[in-house]
């Protein structure tokens, strides 16, 4: 998968690639505002204050997160975790599915991209307190959803991630209120499946 290097020593805040009113209604211009420009914003600032001398600075920033722990870990997990987030979102109702090799391997391990689909909710709905779920490849190409506390990430577990949505309520609270499921449901709308289907090669 794609390396994050750090640039003089520092990981950066990549700007979003589309407008902030972009992914209306799913997700409002405000919470994308607080959510990358406030909550990620924090977590980039902590991490480049923590990495040096920690043994791990010029690592990148997947490495990182495979060999921290504690303070260093969340704030690394939480940005390697929003930059794939972000980047597989598109405007609302240029909605794609998946396909070719991606279509294939969601059929062979779920049956189905509904029967994926009911399950990736159920996943993440039934994911207690803050956290991510997942949708990764494992070294034989077989696809698992994983459900992620906190900060942590497939790489962790030696798994390439493809796709994700976040539970924290930071995520989604001012839009949805505590309608977590209705949330993670309105996110197929937006999810770029050419994005996803990019990052299983
Ligand atoms: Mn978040």
């Amino acid at each position: 998968m794609e390396k994050t290097m750090p640039v003089n020593g520092k990981f950066e805040l990549r700007p979003l690639a589309y407008a902030p009113q972009a992914l209306e209604p799913v997700i409002s211009a405000a919470t994308l505002g607080f959510h990358h420009g406030k909550h990620l914003a924090a977590y980039v600032n902590n991490l480049n204050a923590l990495l040096p001398g920690s043994g791990l600075d010029g690592l990148s920033l997947e490495e990182v997160v495979r060999r921290s722990t504690g303070g260093l870990l969340n704030n690394a997990g939480q940005l390697l975790n929003h930059n794939l987030y972000f980047a597989q979102f598109m405007a609302p109702r240029g909605g794609n599915r998946p396909n070719g090799d991606l279509a294939a391997a969601i059929n062979d391990s779920f049956g189905s991209f509904e029967a994926f689909q009911e399950a990736f909710v159920k996943a993440g709905t039934g994911l207690f307190g803050s956290g991510w779920v997942w949708l990764s490849a494992d070294n034989d190409g077989k696809l698992v959803i994983t459900q992620e506390p906190n900060a942590a990430n497939p790489v962790q577990r030696g798994l390439r991630p493809l796709m994700t949505m976040d539970v924290w309520e930071h995520a989604y609270y001012l839009d949805y209120q505590n309608r977590r499921p209705d949330h993670l449901t309105a996110l197929w709308q937006i999810i770029d499946w050419n994005v996803v289907t990019a990052r299983l090669r």
